[in-house]
């Protein structure tokens, strides 16, 4: 399902048990960017042609907001160029020449490339762990980038966060609204989940520095932006 943001943005709702994110959309004048690429082509595909129902142009940019799998392994089931910062593409050559199968998943698991909490969704995703396919972006940048889309814009910017090292928010400022990602969220290590105080504080402060009423998280519904900031003060006061 495909839900209705404003005439200029829409977004996809996340699935618990596959672990697919939300997956957003902006239709500039002239392009349109998706954001992030869905855990499998399979995901994206079902993405495009949601598009499609609604008569919306296939994107013509997709930017990535982290490198977990479930973000960005949907890319090969896409045409466009994808966009990442160069911590995510390092992730992701990483994982592109990775074997996928039940064997080399045992070791994924013992050596700790792959997490307990994914490999169960992931086997969910792809019951033929063979059919996983990872694409690279092509377009990188470091810090920030803006993308002119026609009429709306699009800023790209790498934020210090709790839950990776190479996390992207996207911020779409005439439509005050900021898709995040899981940036928002604790880091998984191996089965427990860890804040971090101190990145979340860094992070909050830089989205505080943002003109936004919503913000769209990786796997959760859409928030208010004092529903967020309720949310970080809460995490930071415990
Ligand atoms: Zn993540």
């Amino acid at each position: 399902m495909l839900y209705r943001f404003s005439d200029r943005v829409w977004y996809t709702q996340a699935e618990e048990a596959t672990d697919r994110p939300v997956l957003g959309y902006l239709r500039g004048d002239r392009m349109a960017l998706m954001i992030d690429a869905g855990n499998s082509a399979r995901h994206a595909e079902q993405f495009l042609a949601l598009l499609e129902g609604q008569g919306l142009p296939a994107p013509d940019l997709v930017a990535l907001t982290h490198s977990h799998w479930d973000h960005c392994y949907g890319l090969c089931g896409i045409g466009a160029p994808a966009i990442a910062c160069s911590a995510t593409r390092r992730d992701l050559e990483r994982d592109a020449g990775l074997v996928w199968s039940d064997d080399a998943m045992r070791g994924y698991l013992a050596d700790g490339t792959v997490q307990a909490f994914c490999e169960e969704h992931m086997r969910v995703e792809y019951p033929d762990l063979g059919e996983i396919c990872v694409a690279l972006p092509q377009l990188i940048f470091e810090r920030e980038l803006t993308l002119d889309l026609g009429g709306r814009t699009a800023v790209l910017r790498r934020l210090t966060n709790p839950h990776t090292e190479d996390g992207v928010v996207v911020y779409l400022p005439q439509e005050r609204v900021v898709f995040v990602g899981d940036a928002a969220y604790e880091e998984l290590v191996g089965n427990d989940w860890i804040d971090h105080p101190d990145k979340l504080r860094t992070f909050a402060d830089a989205l505080r520095g943002m003109d936004f009423t919503h913000c769209f998280v990786g796997h959760g519904a859409p928030m208010t932006c004092a529903e967020l900031f309720d949310w970080f003060d809460q995490r930071l006061s415990d």
